[in-house]
């Protein structure tokens, strides 16, 4: 870093004084590896101190969490949300962070910040929602909503940050996975949404807009169903978890719920079973049929990214490998046809709290790398041209 050993020391013990950084016990070393100068004293990160609040914000529940410098979850609340005014959504989500701060653990611990990931494009300079066809909401000021909901509350000072719920699970898997973490890393989330959340060289790469990784939305089929966005044939009307289960079960219209929670209750049991072949041929069919779209999507991700690792997440993974497992047999299918290695695929680390976990993540990472001035002004200057 170029730094001199007493600038380093005068950095480090700001961090130690922030509740960033500990100072443990050095081992004790063999007397001939001892130098002739003072012993060093190792540094960890602090899992006692800090504590960091995440909320995912859905279609029909919103779930809070908080977690600890390393992603520990320390505390974990969820509820039932009406999207219908996205003031009062930020109101009760304001409610539900405030019952989570009752938790004297949490007040003991400092709590640095707020993340809100959402099912939607974002402006994360200025927390604008822009588009979110799953929730009707277009050029919502989300984070200001939500700063006044907050307001007289224990979270009203708090550092807010606002983002699309894949890329917080992204920042999620790359705060909280094991070092190093690979990189580019891609979160594919599928739920009644699609949308990846894409992190490389250290960032997340949000787009000029943050439309950057609706993967949901690139075309498969320009001929294909009617998608949520207004296009034809997009990804979502393929292997969306409304399509999904209007496949499942053979109807003839899409399912009227979004909740995606509803939805996988609609479907029969034994789509869940593990194993092959547990269920009728229709169902394993339209399954196998929508695995191998997801194999596409996964194959189009590569291409565009060249990814080291993909993690798989959001509620449809909930239907396992007779879903999972056809997808990743279409991406083999194609490495194996150009003679490449394909990009790892796992499924997410947190499971269901990816984005709750994710957006605590994002509290993290976007202290420990502000957003700067420079990108300020670009994002000011495109949402002025919109209107
Ligand atoms: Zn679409």
């Amino acid at each position: 870093m170029g730094l001199t050993k007493s600038t380093i020391s005068l950095l480090s013990q700001e961090l130690i004084e922030e509740g960033w950084l500990v100072e443990v016990e050095a081992e004790p070393q063999p007397l001939q590896a001892r130098g002739t100068g003072r012993p060093p004293t190792p540094l960890m990160l602090d899992e006692h101190r800090l504590a960091f609040i995440g909320v995912d914000l859905g279609l029909a529940s919103a779930t809070v969490v908080a977690t600890n410098l390393v992603g520990k979850i320390l505390a974990e609340h969820s509820g039932p949300v009406d999207i219908a005014s996205p003031a009062q959504t930020c109101e009760r989500v304001a409610m539900m962070v405030h019952a989570l701060l009752e938790d004297p653990e949490l007040r003991r611990r400092g709590v640095v910040g707020l993340g809100l990931g959402v099912p939607g494009a974002v402006d994360e300079r200025t927390g604008m929602l822009r588009f979110a066809p799953n929730l009707g909401w277009k050029g919502v000021p989300l984070r200001d909503l939500l700063r006044d909901a907050l307001a007289g509350g224990p979270a009203a000072q708090l550092p807010l940050y606002v983002q699309n719920d894949a890329d917080v699970a992204a920042l999620g898997e790359f705060e909280f996975g094991e070092p190093p973490v690979s990189e580019p890393l891609v979160f594919l989330g599928l739920g009644t949404g699609v949308g990846a959340g894409i992190v490389v060289n250290d960032r997340l790469l949000t787009g000029a807009g943050g439309f950057a990784g609706e993967i949901g939305h690139t075309v498969l089929d320009a001929q294909g169903p009617r998608c949520s966005c207004g296009r034809r044939g997009c990804a979502e009307a393929f292997v969306g978890l409304a399509a999904l289960v209007q496949a499942v079960l053979g109807q003839d219209s899409a399912p009227v719920t979004r909740d995606p929670a509803m939805l996988l209750r609609s479907l029969p049991a034994s789509v869940f079973a593990t194993g092959q072949a547990v269920h009728d041929e229709a169902i394993g069919a339209a399954l196998e049929r929508a695995g191998h779209y997801i194999g596409l999507l996964l194959q189009n991700l590569w291409a565009a990214f060249d990814p080291a690792l993909i993690v798989l997440g959001g509620p449809t993974c909930e239907l396992g490998e007779s879903l999972l497992g056809p997808a990743r047999e279409r991406l083999a299918h194609y490495a194996e046809a150009a003679g490449l290695q394909p990009p790892l695929v796992r499924q997410a680390r947190f499971g269901r709290l990816a984005h709750a976990v994710g957006a605590a993540a994002a509290v993290i990472h976007y202290q420990v790398r502000p957003l700067s001035d420079a990108t300020q002004q670009a994002s000011s200057m495109i949402a002025a041209d919109a209107g």
